[in-house]
């Protein structure tokens, strides 16, 4: 399994000179099994890149091509009017949120309303692809391929989920946007048991978050400690605060290596094979 960041800022795309070494798009990442199938990650704005470089690789996976999403904050869904295979009448995308008890609207209804005409010039029923919304009902399933699948939901406004991702005895975890409400969620340490890699919301420093109760994220410091008590053997910190620039990060990420030398600050186009 490889996994390439296509976006890695939290909340809102930056697109300032000293923001070039951690990116500035917003969650996106793609996931390519050994057989070369591929599954994408939320569709933030790094999803434009990770379209134009799907057809510049000329990728032909025509049959479905998975985008799962961890929720539908806006920084999670706001690139995908601009991923270009959807605009491709031969290409099939099912897009879902796994999980149980998921509240609110449909998620189809979400995707149109984005890209309605206040919004947006091209409605979604005018793309092209074939789209399937799916919001299944399970914790765990194996498709076909021998991939394994295992949803969380974790604390964030609005309910989000976080994803196990198994293939060829090598683990995924991707946990964005979780807020450690009481202590460190048991069901997120849980969920990352032995992961190759895990991917962890790491948007505030421990002062930060002091200040940003309820705003549904995690510090670097609780990243590790999920890190810890799971026996990650990666730990990739994701979800960059827009106001947090190159120098503060790479800073921060020296803090975070002196107490877990494992942990990296996910960078845009950074890839890591397991
Ligand atoms: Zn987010
Ligand atoms: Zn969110």
């Amino acid at each position: 399994m490889k996994i390439t960041f296509y976006g890695t800022r939290g909340s809102i795309p930056v697109a300032d000179p000293d923001y070039f070494q951690f990116g500035g798009n917003t969650s996106c990442i793609l996931v390519t099994f050994s057989s070369g199938r591929i599954a994408i990650l939320d569709a933030g704005t790094g999803i434009r890149k990770l379209g134009n470089d799907l057809l510049k690789n000329s990728h032909e996976q025509y049959d479905n091509i998975s985008i799962i999403l961890s929720h539908t904050h806006w920084d999670h869904i706001q690139g995908f009017p601009y991923f270009e295979p959807a605009y491709d009448p031969r290409r099939n995308f099912t897009i879902s949120i796994c999980g149980k008890e998921r509240r609110g609207k449909d998620l189809k209804s979400i995707f149109a309303t984005q890209m309605e005409n206040d919004f947006f010039p091209v409605p979604l029923e005018k793309m092209g692809a074939n789209f399937t919304f799916l919001q299944p009902d399970i914790t765990a399933y194996e498709n076909q391929w021998g991939i394994k699948f295992v949803a969380s939901k974790h604390s964030h406004r609005g309910d989000a989920y976080g994803y196990r991702i198994e293939e060829g005895g090598k683990t995924l975890v991707y946990c964005t946007d979780v807020e450690h409400k009481h202590g460190i969620d048991p069901n997120v340490v849980a969920l990352s048991r032995n992961a190759d890699l895990l991917i962890h919301d790491a948007q505030y420093t421990p002062e930060e978050i002091k200040m940003k109760k309820g705003w549904g994220h995690s510090s670097w410091v609780q990243a590790i400690e999920v890190a810890e008590q799971a026996g990650a053997k990666k730990l990739a910190l994701f979800h960059h605060d827009p106001d947090h620039n190159d120098a503060f990060l790479s800073k921060m990420e020296k803090e975070c290596q002196k107490r877990y030398p494992r942990a990296f600050l996910a960078r845009e186009g950074g890839q890591v094979a397991l």
